[in-house]
């Protein structure tokens, strides 16, 4: 039998506002426990939220990189129930007229480009936090989340592995990230994940019950779940048991999903329409001016990067990986030309010198030393492996490459009467190596080239020695 896997994901994004969602609290995370509250975020009797039209910008910003339709007129609803979280006892959302429908983002599998399909993207808020303490068994409540700005993004269930449901994520968190919309941070909760997934025997057609799997907070413990639940589920279609619909949560350590309740029936929120927000108008102007202030999209770069740098896709895929990388490329190329070159040097020696496992990475290089170094390279001033060794100084010690090439004599000889006098010397030496060469044997050229580098440390230039050398040669 095989099985294959459905998966669907649903997104929560903090967004990166000033104010919060519906009053002008500080949007930020951490800090003192309810010190960002006031009497609108925490639903005291009479307070009217106000819409931050902030909000309704980053929701734009990621609508148009979504390829989403972006309704003229959306409208909040009340979803309602009961946690200590949330003190208004309902939650400002769009369930039913979101700002945004029907998109796509595009991953790379191995067989070739896949549109996932979005099918959703709403405003709404955030809840509190409940914060657990197992020592004096109490639970405390920090109500500085309640109001922050979110926008809910809803896949299809277009995923069929758990890879492919980690470059959706991946995909995604990069273009919010390049446009500000959120910081996109999973560990501080800015980006929550739920997962939900189902199996379909491929010959009978018959489908497992879906578990839905809240708030993961990691790449890791997404694409695990996934991988926990297939195992899990065709275990049961193997075993012909049938299931109800579960929520789920991930247990990191005990490496496995647990039911957090059964779905007998469907939830009722009795959703109610917001009364106190009137309807979200969006015009073509609105629109027109939030997509002219956008940051360049990742595709959109890739693109042009072999466009106009007429690089490969895949070293365009490297430098443009990280903003920080890109923007590091285009700042030495304003300087220097060899754009090809340029690549190899930063996607190797560059970049292997340079934490790229950080959310924030800094290239410890001044983009005008390394266009310095390049073009001494390219005009023989130094060899290529003094040119390796000159950056490592850089990053180790930092300097002027100017000056360390001269401090450490690294300078090649290119004055051909300076290197023939030594070539003169080395051929005299080897008397020997002059007969093989007659007899035919080119590889001792090699060898000759070799000690003449050696007799100049190195500073000879070695194509010139070579040249020469050749020349010497063909005068014996
Ligand atoms: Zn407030
Ligand atoms: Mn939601």
């Amino acid at each position: 039998m095989s099985y294959k896997t459905i998966v669907g994901l649903e997104i929560h994004v903090e967004l990166a506002t000033k104010t919060k969602a519906f009053c002008s609290c500080e949007n930020s995370f951490g800090g003192e426990p309810n010190t960002r509250v006031c009497p609108v975020c925490m639903g005291m009797p009479g307070a009217l939220p106000v819409l931050n039209e902030e909000v309704v910008h980053k929701a734009i910003e990621a609508a148009t990189a979504f390829h989403m339709t972006i309704h003229p007129v959306s409208r909040f609803q009340r979803k309602n129930y009961f946690y200590p979280d949330l003190t208004k006892g309902y939650q400002i959302t769009q369930n039913h007229e979101p700002i945004a429908n029907d998109g796509y983002l595009e991953i790379d599998t191995e067989a070739g480009p896949k549109k996932i399909r979005i099918a959703q993207l709403q405003m709404e808020e955030d809840t509190g936090k409940s914060l657990h303490s197992e020592e004096t068994n109490t639970t405390l409540m920090d109500y500085n989340r309640c109001g922050v700005p979110l926008i809910e993004i809803v896949s299809q269930p277009d995923m069929s592995s758990a890879e492919e449901a980690r470059k959706f994520l991946d995909k995604l968190r990069k273009t919010l990230k390049v446009l500000g919309v959120s910081d996109v941070k999973m560990a501080e909760g800015s980006l929550r994940c739920d997962v939900n997934i189902n199996l379909k025997n491929e010959q009978t057609g018959e489908r497992s019950s879906i578990a839905e799997i809240k708030n993961l907070n990691s790449f890791r413990a997404v694409v695990r779940a996934i991988e926990f639940e297939e195992a899990r589920q065709q275990k049961l279609m193997e075993a012909g048991e049938e299931e109800v619909r579960t929520t789920r949560r991930w247990d990191d350590v005990a490496n496995e999903t647990v039911v957090m309740r059964y779905k007998y029936t469907a939830n009722d929120y009795r959703f109610a329409p917001e009364g106190d927000l009137g309807p979200v108008f969006v015009d073509e102007a609105m629109i027109q001016s939030v997509v002219e202030g956008m940051n360049e999209l990742p595709d959109v770069k890739l693109e042009r990067f072999q466009r106009d740098y007429g690089l490969s896709p895949y070293d365009a895929g490297v430098l443009t990986e990280r903003d920080e990388i890109a923007r590091f490329f285009e700042e030495v190329a304003a300087q220097y030309e060899d754009y090809n070159s340029l690549a190899n040097w930063i996607s190797g020696e560059v970049l292997r010198r340079v934490d790229t496992d950080d959310e924030e990475i800094t290239i410890g290089l001044r983009a005008e030393d390394l266009a310095y170094l390049l073009r001494a390279i390219d005009e023989k001033k130094i060899s290529n492996n003094a040119g390796k060794k000159v950056l490592r100084i850089l990053f180790e010690e930092g300097g002027s490459p100017a000056e360390i090439i001269q401090r450490e004599g690294l300078e090649q000889v290119s004055d051909t009467g300076a290197i023939e006098k030594v070539v003169v010397e080395i051929v005299a030496q080897n008397p020997e190596s002059v007969t093989q060469w007659k007899n035919g044997k080119d590889r001792v050229l090699g060898f000759l080239v070799g000690q003449v580098m050696k007799a100049t440390k190195g500073k000879a230039n070695p194509q010139m020695a070579n040249e020469l050398l050749r020349r010497e040669l063909e005068k014996q």
